[in-house]
């Protein structure tokens, strides 16, 4: 039975596909960060709560991925009165998850890409719009804003203790996955290199990975991994090629295999994410012609 990691008094973890961050109050009740991917998961985090005499005050949600989400129904399902906050953009899909499926694959998603992994049951979110130091449910916390791998997505700091969600992935799974997801590059390069810059972290815990000491070693292991997959888009276009091309040479040069279509929409989607970033550097071009939208290498 998986039970709850402590990080630091009153600050611990449920280990599991997703890291999911539990915040202590002085009277029992916890601020619940991000539900992981199902209510089975959900199930066995509320047991090892009440294992602890810990009550669920709220939810955060850091971003609107699936396996961050998840488990958010059966939660409200069982503790109606708590509510749940997730950053304005993020809260939109939570409420309406089709809206994942939809963007990856720019149209009425077919079945197959209406599966738990891109679509998590609906709940209500209440939008944070604001970061820096804050209260949720009376628990005090900082909220740093580390867009990129979602439109927006929030880190979570206390004390020495940095929550960083999906802005980092655990080393272990930077190796498993060389194609990690975002949907802006860029973005998710300058948020790592904001979270590096943080002074008197002393344990990190990414979104996907075991906890980790050394958040700067960790944070440029993640830009080694961000800009090889730039590099791998890049040398895809030897030659002039659709994004579906440069999609599949890039699988290739990485020694990735794609076997379902929601693998399919996600790499896609981070392929068009570093070609946006290539793009705006000066050293990729796009033109429609004979009723292909190329790319090509300046
Ligand atoms: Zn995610």
């Amino acid at each position: 039975m998986p039970d709850l990691i402590t990080l630091e008094p009153g600050i611990h973890f449920f280990p599991g596909g997703v890291n999911i961050g539990i915040l202590e109050d002085v009277y029992g009740k916890c601020l619940i960060i991000d539900t992981g991917l199902d209510s089975d998961h959900a199930k066995k985090l509320l047991k090892a709560l009440q294992s602890w005499n810990l009550t669920p005050a709220a939810i955060l949600n850091t971003h609107s991925h699936a396996d961050h989400y998840g488990g958010n129904a059966l939660i409200l399902q069982r503790h109606p009165e708590i509510e749940v906050f997730a950053p304005p953009m993020e809260a939109a899909i939570i409420q309406f998850p089709v809206l994942e499926p939809l963007y990856l694959f720019g149209a009425r998603p077919i079945k197959e890409l209406q599966g738990k992994f891109l679509m998590g049951k609906p709940s209500l979110a209440a939008a944070i719009p604001q970061t820096g130091l804050t209260q949720i449910a009376g628990i005090p916390l900082e909220l740093i804003s580390v867009p990129g791998h979602a439109c927006e997505m929030y880190a979570v700091r206390m004390g020495n203790v940095l929550f960083a969600s999906d802005a980092l992935f655990g080393e272990e799974v930077l190796q498993k996955h060389p194609l990690t997801y975002c949907v802006d590059s860029r973005a998710q390069k300058d948020s790592v290199r904001k979270l590096q810059a943080l002074e008197g972290i002393e344990v990190t815990l990414p979104g996907h990975g075991n906890p980790c000491h050394d958040l700067k070693h960790l944070c440029e292991t993640n830009l080694q991994s961000l800009q090889t997959t730039t590099d791998a888009v890049l040398q895809a276009l030897d030659t002039p090629a659709t994004i579906d091309e440069v999609l599949t040479r890039t699988c290739n040069l990485l020694n990735l295999h794609m076997h379902n279509p929601a693998s399919v929409v996600l790499n896609r989607s981070v392929v068009s994410a570093h070609l946006t970033e290539l793009l705006e550097l000066g050293q990729v071009g796009q033109q429609v012609t004979g009723n292909r939208w190329e790319w090509m290498r300046l």
